[in-house]
């Protein structure tokens, strides 16, 4: 559980095989969880079978990292559960560990990969999960990202409904400008009807 005697990252098989995580942070004889992930309120879940496991209580406090929800590691929606005798509403992090990736646990350096759920990824680990949209540079889910054979690269839904046309006649996406219309048929240029 001390995996690096600051922090300890838990994995948990939800009975639908999904898999939850969240952070534990072991802090004097109490453990703090936060930034749940992977089923709805994955924070309160892990947080309630860990007090089962543990035998000690659990409750909601807010927290804080140097007094801010982002700063070193972000704190999603700075709220987290509190197991065991801890009898204040808040908690303040103070920790001076190094980045790590939030799959893999290699030391990141700088921080480059921040995921949607909050949690920064090494190069590889992010890009298994999150794409950054070829057009707007968001950050996208891979699984929901649209690929622009043409370009070649991933682009979010806004971007692709705003700037392609599917080529009625290959079916690729294709800019809009470059789309015509011969005899009603829209069609790429590779594609006349
Ligand atoms: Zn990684
Ligand atoms: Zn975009
Ligand atoms: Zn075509």
């Amino acid at each position: 559980m001390r995996d690096n005697g600051v922090l300890a990252i838990r994995f948990y098989d939800s009975e639908d095989n999904g898999i939850a995580r969240a952070w534990v942070a072991p802090v004097e004889d109490f453990n703090i969880v936060f930034n749940g992930y992977g089923f709805q309120d994955a924070t309160h879940s892990i947080a309630s079978v860990l007090s089962r496991f543990l035998e000690k209580p659990y409750r909601k406090i807010r927290l804080s990292n140097h007094k801010s929800d982002s700063g070193l590691i972000y704190i999603n929606s700075g709220r987290g559960y509190v197991i065991g005798d801890y009898k204040y509403e808040s908690y303040d992090f103070y920790w001076r560990m190094p980045f790590v990736c939030f799959d893999c646990e290699d030391d990141l350096p700088n921080h480059d990969y921040m995921g949607l759920d909050g949690n920064a990824y090494c190069q590889d680990c992010f890009y298994n999960t999150y794409e950054y949209c070829g057009h707007c540079g968001d950050t996208i889910y891979r699984d929901y990202a649209v690929y622009i054979d043409e370009d070649p690269y991933f682009v979010c839904d806004d971007c692709c409904n705003r700037l392609y046309t599917r080529c009625s006649q290959c079916n690729e996406y294709v800019l809009t400008r470059f789309i015509r219309t011969t005899k009603g048929v829209i069609h790429c240029d590779n594609c006349l009807p």
